[in-house]
Protein backbone atom coordinates (compact mmCIF):
# COMPACT_ATOMS: atom_id res chain seq x y z
CA UNK A 1 0.00 0.00 0.00
CA UNK A 2 2.29 2.81 1.31
CA UNK A 3 4.45 1.87 -1.32
CA UNK A 4 2.89 2.08 -4.69
CA UNK A 5 4.26 4.01 -7.18
CA UNK A 6 3.59 5.30 -10.65
CA UNK A 7 5.78 5.76 -13.28
CA UNK A 8 6.10 7.68 -16.39
CA UNK A 9 7.59 5.82 -19.56
CA UNK A 10 7.90 6.98 -23.28
CA UNK A 11 5.54 3.42 -23.76
CA UNK A 12 3.13 4.10 -20.74
CA UNK A 13 2.67 7.55 -19.93
CA UNK A 14 1.41 7.64 -16.14
CA UNK A 15 -0.31 4.55 -16.17
CA UNK A 16 2.40 2.15 -15.03
CA UNK A 17 2.26 1.28 -11.41
CA UNK A 18 4.30 -1.05 -9.24
CA UNK A 19 4.73 -1.87 -5.39
CA UNK A 20 8.48 -1.05 -3.87
CA UNK A 21 8.29 -2.88 -0.56
CA UNK A 22 9.66 -6.26 0.22
CA UNK A 23 7.27 -9.33 -1.17
CA UNK A 24 7.54 -11.60 1.91
CA UNK A 25 5.12 -14.24 2.45
CA UNK A 26 2.94 -13.31 0.07
CA UNK A 27 2.47 -9.74 1.55
CA UNK A 28 3.94 -6.79 0.95
CA UNK A 29 5.93 -5.16 3.74
CA UNK A 30 8.11 -2.80 4.91
CA UNK A 31 11.68 -3.68 5.97
CA UNK A 32 12.54 -3.95 9.57
CA UNK A 33 14.81 -1.18 9.52
CA UNK A 34 16.26 -0.73 6.37
CA UNK A 35 15.64 2.31 4.49
CA UNK A 36 14.89 3.33 0.51
CA UNK A 37 16.92 3.32 -2.14
CA UNK A 38 17.12 6.05 -5.61
CA UNK A 39 16.65 3.90 -8.72
CA UNK A 40 18.13 5.92 -12.00
CA UNK A 41 17.32 5.99 -15.38
CA UNK A 42 20.83 5.45 -16.85
CA UNK A 43 19.47 6.96 -20.15
CA UNK A 44 19.10 10.41 -18.59
CA UNK A 45 21.20 9.82 -15.18
CA UNK A 46 17.77 10.84 -13.35
CA UNK A 47 15.84 8.92 -10.51
CA UNK A 48 12.80 7.16 -11.63
CA UNK A 49 11.90 6.49 -8.92
CA UNK A 50 12.70 4.84 -4.80
CA UNK A 51 12.45 1.51 -3.79
CA UNK A 52 12.16 -0.51 -0.36
CA UNK A 53 16.01 -1.80 0.72
CA UNK A 54 15.83 -4.72 3.94
CA UNK A 55 18.33 -6.06 5.80
CA UNK A 56 19.41 -9.35 7.34
CA UNK A 57 16.21 -8.76 9.49
CA UNK A 58 14.11 -9.11 6.44
CA UNK A 59 16.20 -11.87 5.36
CA UNK A 60 15.39 -13.80 8.58
CA UNK A 61 11.50 -13.41 8.11
CA UNK A 62 11.66 -14.28 4.86
CA UNK A 63 13.40 -17.68 5.53
CA UNK A 64 10.97 -18.33 8.33
CA UNK A 65 8.29 -17.46 5.45
CA UNK A 66 9.71 -20.19 3.09
CA UNK A 67 10.89 -22.84 5.59
CA UNK A 68 6.85 -22.63 6.63
CA UNK A 69 5.83 -22.83 3.42
CA UNK A 70 8.02 -25.72 2.71
CA UNK A 71 6.96 -27.37 5.48
CA UNK A 72 3.75 -27.30 4.57
CA UNK A 73 2.67 -26.88 1.72
CA UNK A 74 5.05 -27.01 -1.41
CA UNK A 75 8.21 -29.37 -1.61
CA UNK A 76 6.71 -33.09 -2.26
CA UNK A 77 3.25 -31.88 -0.63
CA UNK A 78 1.88 -30.73 -3.88
CA UNK A 79 1.88 -33.08 -6.33
CA UNK A 80 4.63 -31.57 -9.90
CA UNK A 81 1.80 -31.20 -11.97
CA UNK A 82 0.47 -28.43 -9.63
CA UNK A 83 3.77 -26.59 -9.48
CA UNK A 84 4.07 -27.03 -12.94
CA UNK A 85 0.57 -25.41 -13.44
CA UNK A 86 1.59 -22.21 -11.18
CA UNK A 87 4.69 -21.64 -12.86
CA UNK A 88 2.60 -21.77 -16.31
CA UNK A 89 0.28 -18.96 -14.85
CA UNK A 90 2.90 -16.84 -13.94
CA UNK A 91 4.38 -17.42 -17.54
CA UNK A 92 0.66 -16.37 -18.91
CA UNK A 93 0.50 -13.29 -16.50
CA UNK A 94 4.35 -12.35 -17.51
CA UNK A 95 3.20 -12.44 -21.41
CA UNK A 96 -0.24 -10.73 -20.43
CA UNK A 97 2.05 -7.50 -19.57
CA UNK A 98 5.02 -7.57 -22.14
CA UNK A 99 4.98 -4.35 -22.82
CA UNK A 100 4.98 -3.37 -19.14
CA UNK A 101 7.75 -5.41 -18.52
CA UNK A 102 9.59 -4.55 -21.25
CA UNK A 103 8.94 -0.77 -20.88
CA UNK A 104 10.28 -0.80 -17.11
CA UNK A 105 13.04 -3.34 -18.38
CA UNK A 106 14.11 -0.17 -20.51
CA UNK A 107 13.94 2.25 -18.03
CA UNK A 108 16.37 0.73 -15.61
CA UNK A 109 18.76 -0.69 -17.25
CA UNK A 110 18.74 1.35 -20.71
CA UNK A 111 18.07 -1.55 -23.25
CA UNK A 112 16.41 -0.85 -26.50
CA UNK A 113 12.95 -1.01 -26.15
CA UNK A 114 12.48 -4.08 -28.25
CA UNK A 115 15.14 -5.87 -27.07
CA UNK A 116 13.81 -5.98 -23.49
CA UNK A 117 10.49 -6.96 -25.44
CA UNK A 118 11.93 -9.97 -28.05
CA UNK A 119 14.69 -11.18 -25.77
CA UNK A 120 14.70 -10.03 -22.01
CA UNK A 121 10.66 -10.97 -21.51
CA UNK A 122 10.26 -13.18 -23.83
CA UNK A 123 13.10 -15.60 -22.65
CA UNK A 124 11.71 -15.12 -19.49
CA UNK A 125 8.35 -16.75 -20.08
CA UNK A 126 9.96 -19.45 -22.16
CA UNK A 127 12.01 -20.46 -19.22
CA UNK A 128 8.74 -20.93 -16.98
CA UNK A 129 7.58 -22.53 -19.31
CA UNK A 130 10.25 -24.97 -19.85
CA UNK A 131 10.40 -25.87 -16.43
CA UNK A 132 6.77 -25.98 -16.21
CA UNK A 133 7.37 -28.58 -18.38
CA UNK A 134 9.75 -30.38 -16.09
CA UNK A 135 7.98 -29.82 -12.38
CA UNK A 136 6.39 -33.49 -13.18
CA UNK A 137 8.87 -35.25 -14.92
CA UNK A 138 11.07 -34.94 -11.70
CA UNK A 139 12.48 -39.18 -11.74
CA UNK A 140 14.51 -40.83 -9.55
CA UNK A 141 16.05 -44.44 -10.44
CA UNK A 142 15.14 -48.03 -9.30
CA UNK A 143 18.70 -49.91 -9.06
CA UNK A 144 19.09 -53.42 -8.98
CA UNK A 145 21.24 -54.35 -6.27
CA UNK A 146 20.29 -58.17 -4.51
CA UNK A 147 17.19 -60.22 -4.30
CA UNK A 148 16.83 -58.94 -0.49
CA UNK A 149 16.80 -54.97 -1.68
CA UNK A 150 14.73 -53.02 -3.25
CA UNK A 151 16.43 -49.94 -3.95
CA UNK A 152 15.48 -46.38 -5.55
CA UNK A 153 16.52 -42.84 -5.30
CA UNK A 154 14.58 -39.67 -4.78
CA UNK A 155 15.42 -36.30 -6.17
CA UNK A 156 14.07 -34.41 -3.43
CA UNK A 157 14.40 -30.69 -3.15
CA UNK A 158 16.99 -28.83 -0.88
CA UNK A 159 14.29 -26.48 1.02
CA UNK A 160 14.88 -23.13 1.38
CA UNK A 161 16.95 -21.70 -1.38
CA UNK A 162 18.97 -18.13 -1.72
CA UNK A 163 19.16 -16.43 -5.01
CA UNK A 164 21.50 -13.40 -5.94
CA UNK A 165 21.14 -11.70 -9.07
CA UNK A 166 23.12 -8.77 -11.50
CA UNK A 167 21.39 -6.40 -13.19
CA UNK A 168 22.65 -7.02 -16.67
CA UNK A 169 19.17 -9.28 -17.30
CA UNK A 170 17.06 -8.62 -13.73
CA UNK A 171 13.85 -10.27 -15.81
CA UNK A 172 15.83 -12.95 -16.84
CA UNK A 173 18.01 -13.98 -14.29
CA UNK A 174 14.79 -14.19 -11.86
CA UNK A 175 13.29 -16.39 -14.24
CA UNK A 176 16.30 -18.90 -14.55
CA UNK A 177 16.29 -19.20 -10.90
CA UNK A 178 13.13 -19.13 -9.72
CA UNK A 179 11.82 -21.35 -12.76
CA UNK A 180 14.02 -24.32 -11.67
CA UNK A 181 13.70 -24.11 -8.11
CA UNK A 182 10.44 -23.89 -7.49
CA UNK A 183 9.55 -26.54 -10.44
CA UNK A 184 11.90 -28.71 -8.18
CA UNK A 185 9.90 -28.11 -5.15
CA UNK A 186 11.83 -25.73 -3.60
CA UNK A 187 11.15 -22.09 -1.91
CA UNK A 188 12.93 -19.28 -2.59
CA UNK A 189 14.25 -16.02 -1.16
CA UNK A 190 15.94 -14.21 -3.95
CA UNK A 191 17.60 -10.72 -4.14
CA UNK A 192 17.56 -8.43 -7.36
CA UNK A 193 20.39 -6.43 -8.20
CA UNK A 194 20.20 -2.89 -6.02
CA UNK A 195 20.61 -1.12 -8.99
CA UNK A 196 17.58 -2.79 -10.94
CA UNK A 197 14.73 -3.94 -8.60
CA UNK A 198 11.82 -2.64 -11.04
CA UNK A 199 10.97 -6.15 -13.21
CA UNK A 200 11.52 -8.16 -10.20
CA UNK A 201 8.93 -5.57 -7.70
CA UNK A 202 6.71 -6.02 -10.95
CA UNK A 203 6.60 -9.99 -11.31
CA UNK A 204 6.05 -10.18 -7.55
CA UNK A 205 2.76 -8.30 -7.85
CA UNK A 206 1.93 -11.14 -10.40
CA UNK A 207 3.08 -14.29 -7.60
CA UNK A 208 0.13 -14.38 -5.53
CA UNK A 209 -2.20 -13.87 -8.46
CA UNK A 210 -0.88 -17.15 -10.04
CA UNK A 211 -1.79 -19.26 -7.06
CA UNK A 212 1.36 -19.84 -5.19
CA UNK A 213 1.07 -20.03 -1.80
CA UNK A 214 2.49 -17.41 0.56
CA UNK A 215 6.16 -17.80 1.15
CA UNK A 216 7.34 -20.31 -1.82
CA UNK A 217 8.67 -17.15 -3.41
CA UNK A 218 10.10 -14.51 -1.66
CA UNK A 219 12.08 -11.32 -2.98
CA UNK A 220 13.61 -8.88 -0.97
CA UNK A 221 15.56 -6.36 -2.07
CA UNK A 222 18.46 -4.44 -0.70
CA UNK A 223 22.51 -4.22 -0.87
CA UNK A 224 24.81 -6.87 -1.56
CA UNK A 225 26.47 -6.35 1.75
CA UNK A 226 23.45 -6.85 4.10
CA UNK A 227 21.02 -8.48 2.22
CA UNK A 228 22.91 -10.74 -0.14
CA UNK A 229 25.66 -11.30 2.41
CA UNK A 230 22.69 -12.49 5.18
CA UNK A 231 21.47 -15.08 2.42
CA UNK A 232 24.72 -16.42 1.44
CA UNK A 233 25.81 -16.77 5.51
CA UNK A 234 21.75 -17.83 6.42
CA UNK A 235 21.65 -21.37 8.50
CA UNK A 236 18.57 -22.35 7.48
CA UNK A 237 19.10 -22.01 3.34
CA UNK A 238 20.58 -25.27 1.97
CA UNK A 239 21.54 -23.95 -0.96
CA UNK A 240 22.93 -20.35 -2.34
CA UNK A 241 22.78 -19.48 -6.07
CA UNK A 242 24.59 -16.99 -7.20
CA UNK A 243 24.72 -14.88 -10.44
CA UNK A 244 27.76 -11.99 -10.26
CA UNK A 245 31.24 -10.83 -10.58
CA UNK A 246 34.21 -13.42 -9.46
CA UNK A 247 34.98 -11.46 -6.39
CA UNK A 248 31.67 -11.69 -5.04
CA UNK A 249 31.27 -15.05 -5.95
CA UNK A 250 34.32 -15.98 -3.73
CA UNK A 251 32.70 -14.38 -0.82
CA UNK A 252 29.34 -16.25 -1.27
CA UNK A 253 31.48 -19.46 -1.31
CA UNK A 254 33.52 -18.27 2.05
CA UNK A 255 30.08 -17.56 3.61
CA UNK A 256 28.97 -20.99 2.89
CA UNK A 257 31.82 -22.74 4.62
CA UNK A 258 31.81 -19.93 7.27
CA UNK A 259 28.01 -20.56 8.20
CA UNK A 260 26.20 -23.87 7.15
CA UNK A 261 28.23 -25.70 3.99
CA UNK A 262 25.34 -24.74 2.24
CA UNK A 263 25.65 -26.28 -1.48
CA UNK A 264 26.50 -23.36 -3.95
CA UNK A 265 26.28 -22.12 -7.42
CA UNK A 266 28.41 -19.85 -9.04
CA UNK A 267 27.44 -18.40 -12.54
CA UNK A 268 30.73 -15.65 -12.80
CA UNK A 269 32.24 -13.57 -15.22
CA UNK A 270 34.19 -14.34 -18.45
CA UNK A 271 36.34 -12.61 -20.59
CA UNK A 272 35.85 -15.04 -23.88
CA UNK A 273 37.36 -16.67 -26.88
CA UNK A 274 36.04 -15.40 -30.22
CA UNK A 275 38.25 -17.57 -32.81
CA UNK A 276 38.13 -16.41 -36.63
CA UNK A 277 39.57 -18.02 -39.19
CA UNK A 278 40.87 -17.30 -42.43
CA UNK A 279 38.28 -19.85 -44.09
CA UNK A 280 35.35 -18.64 -42.16
CA UNK A 281 32.49 -17.22 -43.80
CA UNK A 282 33.54 -13.69 -43.41
CA UNK A 283 29.89 -11.59 -43.73
CA UNK A 284 28.67 -14.05 -40.69
CA UNK A 285 31.93 -13.69 -38.71
CA UNK A 286 31.77 -10.11 -38.53
CA UNK A 287 28.30 -10.20 -37.59
CA UNK A 288 28.60 -12.57 -34.68
CA UNK A 289 31.42 -11.31 -33.63
CA UNK A 290 29.72 -7.86 -33.29
CA UNK A 291 26.48 -8.99 -31.69
CA UNK A 292 29.19 -11.36 -29.82
CA UNK A 293 30.52 -8.40 -28.08
CA UNK A 294 27.93 -5.45 -28.44
CA UNK A 295 24.90 -7.16 -27.61
CA UNK A 296 23.45 -5.67 -23.85
CA UNK A 297 25.88 -3.19 -24.47
CA UNK A 298 28.54 -5.71 -24.04
CA UNK A 299 27.11 -6.48 -20.28
CA UNK A 300 26.78 -10.11 -21.06
CA UNK A 301 29.01 -12.27 -18.84
CA UNK A 302 29.66 -14.47 -22.25
CA UNK A 303 30.60 -11.06 -23.88
CA UNK A 304 33.26 -12.20 -27.00
CA UNK A 305 35.58 -9.59 -25.97
CA UNK A 306 39.02 -11.26 -27.21
CA UNK A 307 38.51 -11.21 -30.70
CA UNK A 308 41.42 -13.62 -32.35
CA UNK A 309 41.42 -13.22 -35.98
CA UNK A 310 43.55 -14.93 -38.17
CA UNK A 311 46.50 -13.39 -40.20
CA UNK A 312 45.23 -13.74 -44.01
CA UNK A 313 41.99 -11.94 -42.93
CA UNK A 314 42.72 -9.61 -39.96
CA UNK A 315 43.09 -6.26 -42.04
CA UNK A 316 39.81 -7.04 -43.86
CA UNK A 317 38.17 -8.04 -40.86
CA UNK A 318 39.01 -4.66 -38.36
CA UNK A 319 38.03 -2.46 -41.51
CA UNK A 320 35.00 -4.64 -41.76
CA UNK A 321 34.65 -4.78 -38.01
CA UNK A 322 35.17 -1.06 -37.27
CA UNK A 323 32.42 -0.59 -40.54
CA UNK A 324 29.98 -2.46 -38.22
CA UNK A 325 31.15 -0.50 -34.65
CA UNK A 326 30.03 2.78 -36.47
CA UNK A 327 26.79 1.55 -37.98
CA UNK A 328 25.79 0.66 -34.09
CA UNK A 329 27.09 3.97 -32.89
CA UNK A 330 24.95 5.93 -35.22
CA UNK A 331 22.20 3.86 -34.17
CA UNK A 332 22.80 4.51 -30.13
CA UNK A 333 20.36 6.16 -28.23
CA UNK A 334 17.01 6.85 -26.81
CA UNK A 335 16.17 3.16 -25.71
CA UNK A 336 12.52 3.45 -26.49
CA UNK A 337 13.25 4.90 -30.36
CA UNK A 338 12.70 2.55 -32.78
CA UNK A 339 15.96 2.67 -34.05
CA UNK A 340 18.13 2.47 -31.02
CA UNK A 341 19.97 -0.60 -31.12
CA UNK A 342 22.60 0.68 -28.49
CA UNK A 343 21.87 1.97 -25.15
CA UNK A 344 23.58 3.32 -22.39
CA UNK A 345 25.89 1.54 -19.85
CA UNK A 346 23.65 0.65 -16.84
CA UNK A 347 25.15 3.56 -14.04
CA UNK A 348 27.67 5.94 -13.39
CA UNK A 349 29.90 3.31 -11.59
CA UNK A 350 29.86 0.68 -14.61
CA UNK A 351 30.34 3.79 -17.02
CA UNK A 352 33.32 4.81 -14.77
CA UNK A 353 34.59 1.29 -14.64
CA UNK A 354 34.40 0.75 -18.57
CA UNK A 355 36.38 4.12 -18.94
CA UNK A 356 39.13 2.86 -16.19
CA UNK A 357 39.81 -0.14 -18.42
CA UNK A 358 40.31 2.01 -21.74
CA UNK A 359 42.69 4.29 -19.66
CA UNK A 360 44.44 1.73 -18.60
CA UNK A 361 44.62 -0.03 -22.25
CA UNK A 362 46.03 3.16 -23.36
CA UNK A 363 48.66 3.98 -21.29
CA UNK A 364 49.53 0.07 -21.25
CA UNK A 365 50.44 0.62 -25.49
CA UNK A 366 47.08 -0.10 -26.71
CA UNK A 367 45.47 1.34 -29.33
CA UNK A 368 42.09 2.39 -29.22
CA UNK A 369 41.44 2.22 -33.10
CA UNK A 370 37.99 3.62 -32.60
CA UNK A 371 35.29 4.73 -30.21
CA UNK A 372 36.47 5.15 -26.41
CA UNK A 373 34.50 7.92 -25.53
CA UNK A 374 31.47 9.02 -24.08
CA UNK A 375 28.12 9.02 -26.29
CA UNK A 376 25.72 12.56 -26.59
CA UNK A 377 26.01 14.25 -23.06
CA UNK A 378 23.74 12.75 -20.32
CA UNK A 379 22.99 9.11 -18.93
CA UNK A 380 26.02 6.83 -19.20
CA UNK A 381 26.48 6.23 -23.20
CA UNK A 382 29.61 4.93 -24.12
CA UNK A 383 30.53 4.42 -27.97
CA UNK A 384 31.45 0.82 -29.45
CA UNK A 385 35.18 0.26 -29.30
CA UNK A 386 38.03 -1.44 -30.29
CA UNK A 387 41.01 -1.99 -29.44
CA UNK A 388 43.88 -3.08 -31.21
CA UNK A 389 48.39 -3.84 -30.51
CA UNK A 390 46.84 -5.53 -27.22
CA UNK A 391 49.64 -7.75 -25.25
CA UNK A 392 48.74 -10.94 -23.54
CA UNK A 393 49.32 -9.20 -19.97
CA UNK A 394 47.64 -6.18 -20.52
CA UNK A 395 44.65 -6.00 -18.21
CA UNK A 396 42.55 -5.04 -20.90
CA UNK A 397 43.01 -8.33 -22.47
CA UNK A 398 43.48 -10.03 -18.83
CA UNK A 399 40.28 -8.71 -17.22
CA UNK A 400 36.89 -8.54 -17.83
CA UNK A 401 35.26 -4.85 -19.06
CA UNK A 402 32.04 -5.71 -19.43
CA UNK A 403 31.15 -2.99 -21.84
CA UNK A 404 31.49 -2.39 -25.42
CA UNK A 405 35.08 -2.86 -26.10
CA UNK A 406 36.67 -5.22 -27.85
CA UNK A 407 39.74 -6.07 -28.07
CA UNK A 408 40.98 -7.77 -31.52
CA UNK A 409 44.19 -9.33 -31.53
CA UNK A 410 46.31 -11.23 -34.15
CA UNK A 411 46.99 -15.10 -34.72
CA UNK A 412 48.66 -16.97 -37.16
CA UNK A 413 48.21 -20.95 -36.63
CA UNK A 414 45.29 -23.09 -34.97
CA UNK A 415 47.97 -24.42 -31.96
CA UNK A 416 48.64 -20.59 -31.39
CA UNK A 417 44.52 -19.67 -31.29
CA UNK A 418 44.03 -22.30 -28.56
CA UNK A 419 46.61 -21.45 -26.48
CA UNK A 420 46.16 -17.41 -26.47
CA UNK A 421 42.46 -18.46 -26.17
CA UNK A 422 42.60 -20.97 -23.36
CA UNK A 423 45.25 -18.05 -21.45
CA UNK A 424 42.23 -16.96 -18.74
CA UNK A 425 41.43 -17.46 -15.93
CA UNK A 426 38.03 -17.80 -17.02
CA UNK A 427 35.87 -20.18 -19.12
CA UNK A 428 32.61 -19.01 -19.56
CA UNK A 429 32.09 -19.16 -23.43
CA UNK A 430 34.27 -19.48 -26.36
CA UNK A 431 33.49 -19.55 -30.09
CA UNK A 432 35.15 -20.54 -33.50
CA UNK A 433 34.45 -19.60 -36.70
CA UNK A 434 35.38 -21.48 -39.73
CA UNK A 435 34.28 -23.67 -42.75
CA UNK A 436 36.52 -26.63 -42.10
CA UNK A 437 34.38 -29.18 -39.80
CA UNK A 438 36.75 -30.94 -38.50
CA UNK A 439 39.18 -27.69 -37.21
CA UNK A 440 35.65 -26.36 -36.47
CA UNK A 441 34.96 -29.38 -33.73
CA UNK A 442 38.28 -30.14 -32.63
CA UNK A 443 38.98 -26.15 -31.67
CA UNK A 444 35.24 -26.44 -30.39
CA UNK A 445 36.55 -29.23 -28.08
CA UNK A 446 39.68 -27.72 -27.14
CA UNK A 447 38.45 -24.36 -25.59
CA UNK A 448 38.38 -24.19 -21.75
CA UNK A 449 34.78 -23.37 -21.45
CA UNK A 450 31.44 -24.13 -20.47
CA UNK A 451 29.58 -23.15 -23.77
CA UNK A 452 31.48 -23.32 -27.28
CA UNK A 453 29.52 -21.83 -30.59
CA UNK A 454 30.97 -22.82 -33.76
CA UNK A 455 29.83 -20.81 -36.51
CA UNK A 456 27.73 -18.21 -34.25
CA UNK A 457 28.04 -15.84 -30.97
CA UNK A 458 25.57 -15.32 -28.25
CA UNK A 459 23.23 -17.45 -30.08
CA UNK A 460 21.59 -19.31 -26.36
CA UNK A 461 18.59 -21.62 -26.07
CA UNK A 462 17.31 -22.29 -22.39
CA UNK A 463 17.40 -26.03 -23.35
CA UNK A 464 20.72 -25.89 -23.01
CA UNK A 465 23.06 -26.29 -19.90
CA UNK A 466 24.90 -22.59 -19.18
CA UNK A 467 27.37 -22.53 -17.01
CA UNK A 468 31.10 -22.21 -16.82
CA UNK A 469 34.84 -23.67 -16.43
CA UNK A 470 37.95 -22.50 -14.16
CA UNK A 471 36.87 -19.00 -12.18
CA UNK A 472 33.89 -18.65 -14.22
CA UNK A 473 31.82 -20.72 -11.97
CA UNK A 474 30.53 -24.10 -11.37
CA UNK A 475 26.93 -25.58 -11.58
CA UNK A 476 24.57 -25.67 -14.39
CA UNK A 477 21.91 -23.98 -15.44
CA UNK A 478 19.40 -24.44 -18.18
CA UNK A 479 17.90 -27.61 -19.51
CA UNK A 480 17.70 -30.67 -17.85
CA UNK A 481 20.98 -30.16 -15.89
CA UNK A 482 19.42 -27.19 -13.57
CA UNK A 483 17.43 -29.98 -12.33
CA UNK A 484 20.27 -31.41 -10.70
CA UNK A 485 21.45 -27.25 -9.47
CA UNK A 486 18.20 -27.61 -7.54
CA UNK A 487 17.63 -30.90 -5.95
CA UNK A 488 19.54 -33.51 -3.97
CA UNK A 489 19.76 -37.37 -4.47
CA UNK A 490 18.56 -39.63 -1.49
CA UNK A 491 19.26 -43.33 -1.97
CA UNK A 492 16.39 -45.23 -0.33
CA UNK A 493 17.33 -48.90 0.63
CA UNK A 494 14.16 -50.74 1.44
CA UNK A 495 14.94 -54.75 2.98
CA UNK A 496 12.57 -57.54 1.78
CA UNK A 497 14.10 -60.37 2.77
CA UNK A 498 17.15 -59.96 4.48
CA UNK A 499 16.96 -61.63 8.22
CA UNK A 500 19.90 -60.95 10.73
P1 LIG B 1 28.14 -8.12 -8.47
O1 LIG B 1 28.87 -9.35 -8.18
O2 LIG B 1 28.67 -6.85 -7.96
O3 LIG B 1 26.66 -8.22 -7.93
C1 LIG B 1 25.83 -9.32 -8.18
C2 LIG B 1 24.85 -9.45 -7.05
O4 LIG B 1 25.55 -9.77 -5.87
C3 LIG B 1 24.06 -8.18 -6.75
O5 LIG B 1 22.74 -8.53 -6.41
C4 LIG B 1 24.79 -7.63 -5.55
O6 LIG B 1 23.98 -6.83 -4.73
C5 LIG B 1 25.19 -8.89 -4.83
N1 LIG B 1 26.31 -8.74 -3.91
C6 LIG B 1 27.30 -7.80 -3.92
N2 LIG B 1 28.14 -7.99 -2.87
C7 LIG B 1 27.67 -9.07 -2.19
C8 LIG B 1 28.12 -9.77 -1.03
N3 LIG B 1 29.20 -9.39 -0.35
N4 LIG B 1 27.42 -10.85 -0.62
C9 LIG B 1 26.33 -11.26 -1.31
N5 LIG B 1 25.86 -10.63 -2.39
C10 LIG B 1 26.53 -9.55 -2.85
O7 LIG B 1 27.96 -8.11 -10.04
P2 LIG B 1 27.14 -7.07 -10.91
O8 LIG B 1 27.99 -5.84 -11.00
O9 LIG B 1 25.75 -6.94 -10.47
O10 LIG B 1 27.10 -7.84 -12.30
C11 LIG B 1 28.18 -7.88 -13.15
C12 LIG B 1 28.97 -9.17 -13.03
O11 LIG B 1 28.11 -10.30 -13.09
C13 LIG B 1 29.94 -9.37 -14.13
O12 LIG B 1 31.18 -9.77 -13.60
C14 LIG B 1 29.35 -10.48 -14.99
O13 LIG B 1 30.24 -11.24 -15.69
C15 LIG B 1 28.61 -11.27 -14.00
N6 LIG B 1 27.51 -11.97 -14.62
C16 LIG B 1 27.62 -13.31 -14.81
C17 LIG B 1 26.60 -14.01 -15.41
C18 LIG B 1 26.70 -15.48 -15.61
O14 LIG B 1 25.69 -16.11 -15.85
N7 LIG B 1 27.86 -16.08 -15.51
C19 LIG B 1 25.46 -13.35 -15.82
C20 LIG B 1 25.37 -11.99 -15.60
C21 LIG B 1 26.41 -11.32 -14.99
Amino acid sequence: GTWETKLDTPTFKGSLSLNTGLFIDGKWVDPVEGGKIDVVNPATGKVITSVAVGTGKDVDIAVEAAKKAFKSKWGFKVPGTERGRLLNKLADLIEANLDELAALESLNVGKPFTMSKMVDVKASIQVLRYYAGWADKIHGKTIETNENKFAYTRHEPYGVVGQIIPWNFPLTMLSWKIAPAVATGNCCVLKPSEITPLTALKVAGMINEAGFPPGVINIVNGYGITVGAAISAHPDIRKVAFTGSTIVGRKIQEASAKSNLKVVSLELGGKSPNVIFDDADFEQAVKWAALGIYANMGQICTAGSRIFVQEGIYDKFLAAFTQASKALQSATGDPFAATTQHGPQVSQVQFDRIMGYLDSARKDGATIHIGGERHGNEGYFIQPTIVTDCKPDMKIVREEVFGPVAAIIKFKTEEEAIEMANDTNYGLAAAVFTENNSRAVRVAHALEAGTTWVNCYNSSEIQTPFGGYKQSGFGRELGEYALETYTQVKAVHVNIGLKL
